[in-house]
């Protein structure tokens, strides 16, 4: 569980933010979100600023979606570095932007916004934060893996799916609950990326086809987030030389992984995600690699109890 802790208000970034401007350090780095009190990000980058010696602060702005596009016009004049992005902004950020990555474009969603030069760029580093979390949690690289993607048509699925299309996963099933989403997505990819994507249903008897010919299963459907959530996948159909990752990352073990363990699959949650999201958040800013450990323990530090 990640605690709350202060939150500023969108209406702060007018008169040049000097709301942010009189803090000590002064903010210039920021997470936008509706709700955004349990954003772990400023433990995370506050601990990468301090352990570089810069004289600024990264805070959590209660953005609604109505205030969006005021609020980031405002960035420049605030004198802000950036900002990272979380519910419900991730795509209605993309057209606000002067200027897109081609990934971010792909994915159809930005998590990270540059100020460069006065003019707004927009990055998704939810995609690569996910490969390198598979590498640190599994020690194997995305792209020699066949992956399945639950939820793989929301809005980090889509991230994770391109991801894997760009990684060159030899295989790429994409299972979401309204199966449209999926048949979609997966046509878009073949024809943008020429990657071997497929859409597969979660009914259970396709889902028992299915599950046991991948080497990874992602999860990426938001069940799990409560304790009470059932897994989305039916019992015993994972195997042990299967890998398991769960994204969501608050409260304890999710069902899924509970079966994971009973399979002896390899299995972690989504904790590593938001860790290299982040670095990689912190590298486009900076353009130098992040104190990857020290946000690590600048992570762990929130969500301890
Ligand atoms: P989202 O855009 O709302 O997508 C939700 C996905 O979950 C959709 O595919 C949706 O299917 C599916 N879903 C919802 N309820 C379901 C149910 N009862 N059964 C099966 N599928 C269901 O949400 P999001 O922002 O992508 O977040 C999804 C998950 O990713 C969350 O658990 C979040 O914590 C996690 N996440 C983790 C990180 C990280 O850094 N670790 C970063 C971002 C997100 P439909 O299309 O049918 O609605």
């Amino acid at each position: 569980m990640i605690k709350s802790g202060k939150v500023f208000k969108a209406s702060d970034l007018s008169k040049n933010g000097e709301v942010f401007h009189k803090l000590n350090p002064p903010a210039r780095l920021s997470v936008f979100g509706e709700p955004v009190a349990h954003s772990a990000s400023p433990s995370m980058q506050n601990a990468a600023l301090r352990e570089n010696g810069h004289a600024f602060q990264y805070v959590r702005i209660l953005v609604s979606s109505k205030d969006l596009p005021q609020s980031l016009l405002r960035l420049p004049d605030a004198g802000f570095i950036g900002t990272n992005l979380t519910v419900p902004h991730k795509q209605a950020a993309l057209p606000l932007m002067d200027r897109v990555s081609k990934e971010a474009k792909l994915m159809g969603a930005i998590n990270t916004v540059a100020v460069q030069e006065g003019k707004l760029s927009g990055y998704n580093t939810d995609g690569p934060g996910f490969a390198a979390a598979v590498h640190d949690e599994f020690g194997i690289r995305l792209g020699d893996m066949r992956v399945m993607i639950l939820g793989g048509a929301g809005g980090a699925g889509r991230a994770i799916c391109v991801q894997c299309a760009t990684a060159g996963c030899p295989v790429i099933l994409v299972a979401n609950r309204t199966a449209g989403k999926a048949d979609v997505l997966a046509s878009e990819l073949r024809k943008a990326l020429g990657a071997n994507v497929s859409a597969v249903t979660m009914k259970h008897e396709d889902l028992m086809k299915t599950v046991p010919t991948v080497d990874l299963v992602v999860n990426a459907t938001t069940l799990g987030m409560r304790e009470t959530d059932p897994s989305p996948l039916p019992d015993d159909l994972l195997h042990c030389d299967q890998y398991v990752y769960d994204t969501v990352y608050s409260g304890g073990l999710s069902n899924l992984r509970r079966q994971a363990d009973s399979a002896g699959a390899k299995n972690a949650n989504g904790f590593s995600m938001l860790l290299h999201q982040g670095a990689l958040a912190y590298e486009i800013w900076f353009g130098k690699p992040a104190p990857l450990e020290t946000m690590r323990t600048g992570l762990k530090l929130a969500s301890e109890d």
